[in-house]
Order: structure tokens, then C-alpha cells, then sequence
């Protein structure tokens, strides 16, 4: 169970994601990994599967696939790779640290309710774990750099094992799309709020019938100050905070009063 301060020099590491087992950007995550510790795991979705959220596949098999030694993929979910890789994979010795990502793009305000990046870390959270998710924000133009996330993760994971870790904490990380030189520190924020939604676009498919397609999670530059949000905008590297405890507690006395 996660407590007091980690060792990582001689903790199990499992990393896992949600872009699936060949995404650059777990390569970057386990080279990340192994600079913390030999005991370096992998257990990954074998396709992509952003946006899958805290699912898990109840009605059908799993096959998890050994690759390497230590490396496995999972024809699942992030959340079934981390139940898998606990209760089977590394069921004589769990993992003392699950590190899920490097997410291809940002998972900030209510991305996280969305994302199976940080629901493999919510998991790992239930299953009593240390769990941190890393998401690298998308540049506007040009392709995505894992320089930034490899020069600061490794700092950032040793200062997080560092403290009292209470039970059901996550952290949610998200990289700038700047280069490690002009990256304005770390921050630790709260959940922010994107006030422009996501998009719908309609077309017509080849065969001339409609289409939806979601995509396009817009966001409002101009968010409160000491979020996720404004953090990345102001070019620093958000560390945010979440915990599975989804209750509304400013609303609870209130429907006592009405439910009691
Ligand atoms: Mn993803």
C-alpha cells in the first residue's frame, strides 16, 4: 500500500499508457523509467485506446502478449493492462510505482475524465499504488518532442516519492510544447476548466453518407490562474492533484438538509 516515501532505486516500476504498446511516446516514458531504476516493466494496450477512460473489457478474453522480457502487450484497455500486470504479470511482486504515458497530446481540465492515460493511473491508485500520468501538450505545428518530459520527469517522479503518499492519490502531469530551456518550472495546480468545449464536425463519407466526428478539444486561453490550464499556456509544467473521491462536498449539506 502506498505510504511513506518511496526508494526508487530498488522499487518495480510498471509503465503503461493509452496510445498503445509501439507509441513514441512510451518509448520516451521507459527510457524515463529506467534512469529511476533497473526494475523497469511494461505492460501496454496492443492498439490505441485514447479516450477509453476507466473501461474495462468484462465480456470477452484478454490475451496479454510477452515481446521482451519485462515487456508485454495487453489486447485491452490501459485500466485492464495495470489490472492484468498487478493481479497476473507481476502478481508475486507488484508494482511500487505506476507511470502512465507519455500521453501524445494534454490531458488537462476535464481531459481527465476522458482519458485512459490518467484512468491506468486511477487504477493503479484503487489497486493501492503510486501513480503518476504524463501527457505532452501538442505543438501547433511540427511533431511532438519528448526533450522536455525526459529532461524534467525524472526530477519530477523523485520529488513526488518523496512525500507521505496518501491513499487514492494520482498526479496528472502535463509538458509545455517548449523546449526544455524555455520551460518557465514546475507548478502544482489544480483541475482546471475549459470554457470552449469540444467540437462535432460533419462531412460525407466517400459512399455519400453523413458523418460526426468528434475531435478538436478547444480551450480557453484565458483560464484562471493556478490551473492546469494556465499553467501549460504560461509555459510551465502543470502537476496537478487528483484523487478518485468524486463527490461534491460544497452540495452535501445542502441535500441533507433535502434527503437527510
Ligand atoms: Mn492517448
Amino acid at each position: 500500500m502506498a505510504e511513506g516515501p518511496l526508494a526508487l532505486e530498488t522499487a518495480r516500476i510498471l509503465v503503461t499508457n493509452d496510445d498503445g504498446i509501439r507509441a513514441p511516446g512510451l518509448a520516451a516514458l521507459e527510457r524515463i523509467a529506467r534512469t529511476l531504476s533497473d526494475d523497469v516493466w511494461v505492460v501496454a494496450p496492443e492498439t490505441e485506446q485514447s479516450a477509453t477512460s476507466h473501461s474495462l473489457t468484462l465480456r470477452r478474453p484478454l490475451r496479454a502478449r510477452k515481446l521482451e522480457e519485462r515487456r508485454y502487450s495487453v489486447d485491452g484497455t490501459p485500466t485492464d493492462c495495470v489490472l492484468v500486470a498487478h493481479r497476473n504479470i507481476l502478481s508475486a511482486r507488484p508494482p511500487d510505482l505506476v507511470l502512465s504515458g507519455i500521453n501524445h497530446g494534454s490531458n488537462l481540465a476535464e481531459d481527465v475524465t476522458y482519458s485512459g492515460t490518467i484512468a491506468a493511473a486511477m487504477e493503479a491508485a484503487i489497486l493501492g499504488v503510486r501513480a503518476i500520468a504524463f501527457s505532452q501538450m501538442r505543438p501547433d505545428e511540427g511533431r511532438i518532442s519528448w526533450d522536455t518530459a525526459e529532461r524534467f520527469a525524472p526530477d519530477i517522479v523523485r520529488q513526488a516519492v518523496a512525500i507521505d503518499w496518501p491513499r487514492d492519490l494520482l498526479l496528472n502531469v502535463n509538458f509545455p510544447p517548449l523546449a526544455p530551456n524555455s520551460v518557465a518550472g514546475v507548478r502544482a495546480c489544480r483541475q482546471g476548466r475549459r470554457d470552449a468545449g469540444t467540437t462535432v464536425t460533419e462531412g460525407i463519407d466517400p459512399s455519400g453518407r453523413p458523418y460526426l466526428w468528434i475531435g478538436n478539444f478547444l480551450s480557453d486561453a484565458s483560464s484562471d490562474h493556478g490551473t492546469d490550464l494556465a499553467a501549460v499556456m504560461e509555459g510551465a509544467i502543470a502537476v496537478t492533484p487528483l484523487h478518485l473521491d468524486l463527490t461534491h462536498k460544497r452540495s452535501l449539506a445542502g441535500l441533507q438538509e433535502v434527503f437527510g
